[in-house]
Order: structure tokens, then sequence, then C-alpha cells
């Protein structure tokens, strides 16, 4: 058997580090900041259809402990993606998992990509539907418009941003799942949600990142969710969703992401910012009580270490946000692990009611 392996899939990363008889070693390359490597998508191309052993080498990777107990995303010959079995090695730093016989072509990735047509068709409709417009906030470094999905009319503002760490692709999903039920005029809590807000919901932020098959950054090199403080042309993609939000305000702010090694979805909170206070806080736990109720994969015990009172990460977007609009903003995490596509896209979906009960009077 040779396998060919090659770019042919969404967000392609991937250098082959050997390929022999019946094994391919791929190794994922670093963000171009060199901070970071996790991403990995290649196409492995088999006309013998053999199949054979496939290798990730994991040595450069960031949080290759992420990895245990994995499952990789596969797409077989075109078919939909699924997660199959994969065994991590911690001490022969790789990940192997068997490509199947009959398979001509297979795409592998590290979670199932979104793809830029995927993108264009829910923008569409977007465009189409009634109490949708979709708006280009602005354009990224490669000339990318920055689109965001503006849904409802009410008078407050709630901004949800996903995907600036362009590798957390379940935040685009999740995105997806959000506007779909929001834009569902036959949805009585997307109704709801519509009469007292105007949500604004921003896919992808990181648009070059994800083409470019970055884990992180941007086409610069710019981890933009530690820009929002000082951003500069090197991150117009802050600087377009920023001025945005300088201009409607802002209410309710989500940012959505994912963690390489948690299993359950959690969401961090802005307690370490200088003005942070009771009432906001009180408002964040409106929405974290009722996702904790609506999603038993959301978990509201897990998180990350509290910032010390004043200590809040002011370039990171909820941080900033909260202290510059005095508003709840939270980070929404999802997990890598176990969750597909059609987890985070329910969870979305779910995320709307928990979005209802946050802004209820
Ligand atoms: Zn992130």
């Amino acid at each position: 058997m040779v396998m060919i392996v090659d770019d042919e899939v969404c967000s392609a990363n991937g250098t082959v580090v050997s390929s022999e008889e019946s094994c391919v070693i791929v190794a994922p390359e670093p963000d171009p900041d060199g901070e970071h490597c996790q991403w990995f998508a290649f196409r492995c191309v088999d006309d013998e259809r053999e199949g054979g052993l496939v290798r990730l080498d994991t040595q450069a990777m960031t949080w290759p402990e992420a990895l245990d107990e994995y499952e990789v995303f596969a797409s077989f010959d075109n078919k939909p993606w699924r997660r199959i079995g994969a065994v991590y090695s911690e001490d022969d730093e790789r990940l192997d998992w068997w490509q199947p016989e009959g398979v001509r072509e297979a795409r592998y990735a590290l979670w199932e990509p979104y793809t830029p047509s995927r993108r264009r068709r829910l923008l569409a409709r977007m465009r189409r539907a009634h109490g949708a417009s979709v708006i280009e906030l602005g354009q990224s470094l490669d000339g990318e418009p920055i689109d965001a999905v503006r849904l409802g009319g009410g008078e407050q503002v709630c901004w949800v941003i996903a995907r600036q760490h362009p590798g957390e692709v379940m935040a685009e999903w999740f995105a997806e799942g959000m506007i779909e039920r929001l834009a569902d005029s036959a949805d009585p809590i997307a109704r709801a949600v519509r009469r007292l807000a105007t949500v604004i919901v921003v896919p992808c932020v990181n648009i070059d990142g994800a083409t470019r098959g970055h884990h992180r950054v941007n086409a610069a090199g710019v981890d933009l969710n530690r820009s929002w403080i000082d951003a500069d042309e090197r991150a117009p993609e802050v600087l377009a969703v920023r001025s945005a939000i300088e201009q409607t305000g802002v209410g309710y702010f989500l940012d959505v992401h994912g963690d390489e090694r948690t299993e359950r979805a959690f969401a961090a909170r802005d307690e370490g910012n200088p003005s942070y206070s009771e009432q906001i806080a009180a408002l964040e736990t409106r929405l974290v009580d009722r996702l904790d109720e609506l999603w038993p994969a959301f978990d509201r015990e897990s998180g990350y270490p509290l910032d010390a009172p004043g200590e809040g990460d002011l370039r990171c977007a909820a941080n900033y946000v909260g202290e510059r609009f005095g508003c709840p903003a939270l980070t929404i995490e999802l997990p890598f692990k176990r969750w597909t596509s059609r987890d985070a896209r329910r969870f979305g979906h779910a995320s709307v009611e928990a979005l209802l009960a946050a802004i209820e009077p």
C-alpha cells in the first residue's frame, strides 16, 4: 500500500514525515507564531484500497495529553464525518489509527471541519430569512469578509462571537445552531428572545486562521483573544468586531471557544475584572443555571482557576467587553473530546433558551 497525503481538505494542516509500505506518518505544523501546535487536517489517498496505519507524530503538539482517550474525526470517500478509534502513546509521542480496507480517499482532522461552502449557505439563508440580516463588520488580512448575523429587533443588544481561535471549530458549529434557532419564526423561545433583544452572532471571527489551518492565530500570527485591549493593524478582525460593538453597545456578551482537555462544556466568568459586581455575577448566573438544567454535558463546576479581584486579563474578549461595557460577559468552552458537530450545534440551539433566561426582565 502506498498512501498519498495531500491538503485536499478544509483547514488543511499536516506534513508527511515518512510514507512507507504499510504506514504513513504525518506531523501537524505549528502556528506561525510558534507558540501553539494542535490542529491537523489532511487527506490520505490509497488507490489500491488496501488500508493501513496512519500515525500522527505528536512531538510538537501543545496538548498531547488531550489525545488520551481521544477519537479522531474521519470522512471516508466523502461520507459524513465521524469519530473513529485511535491509540495514543505518550512514551512514543504518537497517535495511531487504521485506514480501513476498501477506502480510497480518507480525510482526517482533529475535529470535524466547518467548510466555507457551509458558511456561505448559512449566510445566504440568513440574508433571506425574515427578521435576520447579514452585516460585514470588516475584512481580514487576507481580504475575507468578517460577517455577522443580526437577528431580532429588541432593545437589549447581545453579542455572541465564535472561533477567535480557528482550531476550536466546534465554536462555529455552536454558532450555527444558535443562529438557526434564533431565525426560526415558529419557535416560541426564539420569538421571545427576538422581541426582547437584538442578537448579533459572529460565527467565525478568525476566518484566515480557519482557512490556513492554524490552531490559535490569524494570518499575522496574532492570538486574537489576547489582543482586545491593544489591537492594531495586525489584528483587523478584533478592530472590526470591537468597533461594531462600540456602535451598538452591548448588554450581554458570549465568546465561544473549545478546550482541548475538558470532556464537558463550561463557562468562565470575569470575576477578576476591576468593575465586576454582584449584579453582573447574578445575571451571569442566570445563564449558567439554565445551561446546567438544559444540558447534561455542561458542567458548572468545571472551569479555569478563578482570577483574583482586579487580576482579570483584559486582553481577552470577555474580560475586555465586560469591563468596557459593565455587562455580563462569559467565555463558553466546548470540549474537543467526545462531542461531535451535532452536539455542538444542539448545544448552540439549547443556549438560546439559556440566553432568554439571562435577559428576561
Ligand atoms: Zn480558545
